[in-house]
């Protein structure tokens, strides 16, 4: 069945706040076979509101309205829906009770507004919320035939949220057919985006029964995998086929076949060889040894590093001889080789990761431009360095070299 969700709230429509309600909503429907097919955010006005309800009864059979159901002039969700569908609101006197004596607890005196927080659309059961004083409403209705089921869900996430879990969806899974869904995550890093399409379109489109997302980040793709059926076995199977076909086409560039991170996956590799990582970095600046002490459990693998901004660091604490600095540069192959090298034998790790770069917007030159990094990775065996020149502002140029330092570390591990 296909739902739609609107976010009701000016708020929304501002730079300054997002609808992460129904990121959490459309979750939970996935979950049980629901598939969103639209989203809407609308201001509150109750024209505009009307409209959209007008238009989502038109195209889904599920429509959940998130907000506007408190006690202010521009809480209009309630008059919206009744204006839509043209039902009439009744004032419940439960609900007017519960209110004041949610007041009286309070010890605040309640404005007259307050009450319209107990108006019940004609035909709608009540579902309670725990965590604040508007409850949501379910309708379900029929019209010339057509059956649709219209939710108001408040609008706060701590009140959205958990009203939605044990009231919605506990009933939609009584309405809609029984459905099975089965994902996976994959994820390659350090493709190249036409490389990518050219590889995965081909395989991709001759499974229409497999919604295939793909998201790109910085040197990292991440292809979601989501099936629909009405059994387990057939819904796995399609994705697990899928995805063996998307794992051979991606060869190398394939790190992950279950969502894991790209620092998980080093740490995975590091654990495996019983092998420790240190690192010196400069242009990233402390990002790479971020990314991967936030995985949980990364002191096993990893040590830790220095961050070597300046020329007088890069030698104190990676060891790089200010002549090699002085004859190549700082931004150079060999002075990433020697910042691996360095930091590796100065922490008595495993593998040493050396990074340095013009991050930009300045410092760029015509033969070392902004974006321009050196990477290396050594270890007992070799040291070598990767160089690469990569787009964007400070913060892309950023996120590219840690990205790229991580999966050559990775692959030196494979
Ligand atoms: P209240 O009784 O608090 O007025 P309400 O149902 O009227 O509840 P809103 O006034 O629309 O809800 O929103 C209350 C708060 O919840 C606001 O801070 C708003 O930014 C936040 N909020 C509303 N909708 C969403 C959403 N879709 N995603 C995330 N936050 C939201
Ligand atoms: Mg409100």
């Amino acid at each position: 069945m296909k739902s739609e969700i609107i976010a009701v709230g000016s708020e929304l429509l501002t730079p300054y706040r997002q609808d992460t309600n129904s990121l959490y909503l459309t979750e939970k429907l996935n979950e049980i076979g629901v598939t969103v097919a639209f989203k809407t955010v609308t201001g509150d006005r109750r024209k505009d509101l009307v409209n959209a309800i007008r238009t989502a009864l038109g195209r889904v059979d599920i429509l959940i309205l998130i907000g506007g159901l408190g006690p202010t002039e521009d809480d209009l969700t309630r008059e919206a829906v009744a204006e839509a569908l043209s039902l009439t609101l009744r004032r419940d006197a439960t609900q007017v009770a519960a209110l004041h004596a949610r007041a009286a607890a309070w010890r605040i005196t309640m404005p007259p507004n307050n009450l319209k927080q107990a108006d019940v659309l004609e035909g709608a059961t009540l579902l309670p919320n725990p965590n604040g004083s508007a409850p949501g409403q379910w309708l379900d209705v029929t019209f010339a035939d057509y059956r649709k089921l219209v939710m108001l869900i408040p609008g706060p996430p701590h009140e959205c949220r958990p009203l939605f879990d044990a009231e919605c969806i506990t009933r939609l899974r009584e309405i809609v057919p029984a459905r099975v869904i089965a994902k996976r995550t994959l994820k390659a890093a350090m493709i190249p985006e036409s490389q990518a399409d050219k590889l995965l379109a081909p395989i991709h489109t001759t499974y229409p029964d497999v919604e295939t997302t793909i998201l790109a980040h910085a040197g990292d793709i991440q292809l979601n995998l989501i099936c629909v059926k009405s059994s387990q076995e057939a819904a796995e199977q399609r994705v697990d086929e899928l995805a063996s076909r998307v794992e051979e086409a991606l060869e190398d560039w394939l790190y992950s076949s279950q969502g894991e991170s790209l620092e998980q996956i080093v740490l995975y590799y590091l654990g495996l060889r019983q092998a420790t990582l240190a690192v010196a970095e400069s242009c990233t600046g402390g990002l790479i040894a971020q990314r991967i002490t936030s995985v949980p459990g990364a002191s096993r693998s990893f040590l830790g590093g220095a961050i070597v901004y300046s020329d007088a660091l890069k030698a104190a604490f990676a060891g790089v001889p200010a002549d090699l600095i002085a004859q190549h540069g700082a931004v150079s192959a060999e002075v990433a080789k020697s910042l691996a090298q360095g930091i590796r034998l100065r922490t008595g790790a495993t593998l040493g990761l050396g990074v340095t770069g013009v991050a930009g917007p300045t410092g760029g030159s015509e033969a070392k431009p902004v974006g321009r990094v050196y990477i290396a990775v050594s270890d007992a065996q070799k040291n070598e360095a990767l160089e690469r020149t990569f787009r964007g502002d400070r913060t892309r140029i950023r996120e590219w070299a840690s990205q790229q330092a991580l999966d050559l570390v990775r692959k030196r591990l494979m």
